[in-house]
């Protein structure tokens, strides 16, 4: 895949885009933003990362569901991603009284 952030970036008014580091809920976020008229844009990849770690702070809410004597619950797409889970792979449930953390 391209690496966009080597590349240069036009703005839709026809100025060259500047690279600029932007704070997005505590993270550090990659970006484009341009000199005239302040138009700015977010580094995809990094906005994304950005989004599902801001989630991942405040809690993800899952179902749990019932599969023969066992119970599940599914962990959603970007979360998978985000941690590049894979199946039949390994996760480790760590944890007290009335918190669970899950090593990945
Ligand atoms: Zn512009």
């Amino acid at each position: 895949m391209r690496d966009i952030w080597k590349a240069e970036r036009g703005c839709e008014c026809g100025t060259w885009m500047k690279k600029k580091l932007f704070t997005l809920a505590g993270i550090k976020v990659r970006g484009w933003e341009c000199p005239k008229c302040s138009e700015s844009i977010l580094h995809p990849e990094d906005a994304q990362y950005a989004l599902v770690l801001n989630k991942l702070k405040r809690g993800i809410p899952v179902k749990i569901g019932e599969l023969g004597n066992s119970l599940f619950f599914r962990i959603p797409k970007e979360i998978v991603d985000f941690y590049k889970i894979k199946k039949g792979g390994k996760l480790v449930l760590k944890g007290g009284k009335k918190k669970m953390e899950i090593d990945v």
